[in-house]
């Protein structure tokens, strides 16, 4: 199977800006298929050698609340399908939303490995602010920052440990 390492999580986490940062491609999000693929953005990344694709999912999604809790939920069970590691993105300075704990529980059920991502830890100080994560049942939160880059490689290291 392809190394394929899929990041959901609900809008404004910071899930374009890992992307970025991992495919180290920094261009305008421009693509705009129909269907499935829509706003799914595949891209290259390597560490320590391994290569591996990157889809960053759910970008713009329109309609009612429940359009749009239906919308994320399809791209996290796409996720599933199609990725070999998910990256369960969460934002430190909001906390647990319902929507996370919705994600959470489709997750849970998928037999892929998932890594709880704690993004938007931008100082030493917020590092304690993610332990409410733990809440999902899915392991250790690893704490980020998409914006630095601070964690990214200790994450790293253990999603390669797949491939
Ligand atoms: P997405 O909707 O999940 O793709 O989220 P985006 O990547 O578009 O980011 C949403 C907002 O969070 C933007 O204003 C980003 O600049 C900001 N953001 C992303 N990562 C970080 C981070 O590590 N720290 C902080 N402080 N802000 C971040
Ligand atoms: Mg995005």
């Amino acid at each position: 199977m392809a190394n394929i390492v899929a990041i959901v999580g609900r809008p404004n986490v910071g899930k374009s800006t890992l992307y970025n940062r991992l495919t180290e491609s920094r261009k305008a999000i421009v693509d705009d298929f129909s269907g499935v693929t829509r706003d799914r953005h595949y891209g290259q990344a390597e560490w320590i050698g391994k290569k591996f694709t990157v889809i960053d999912t759910g970008g713009f999604v329109h309609g009612s609340d429940d359009v749009f809790e239906a919308a994320i939920r399809e791209q996290v069970h796409i996720a599933i399908e199609e990725a070999s590691v998910i990256l369960f993105v969460v934002d430190v300075t909001t906390g647990v939303t319902d929507l996370d704990d919705e994600i959470a529980d489709i997750l849970r059920r998928s037999k892929k490995p998932v890594y709880i991502v704690a993004n938007k830890v931008d100082s030493a100080k917020q590092a304690n602010d993610s332990a409410e994560f733990y809440s999902f049942g899915l392991g250790e939160p690893y704490d980020i920052s998409s914006m630095t880059g601070s964690g990214t490689g200790e994450l790293l290291d253990e999603v390669v440990s797949h491939f």
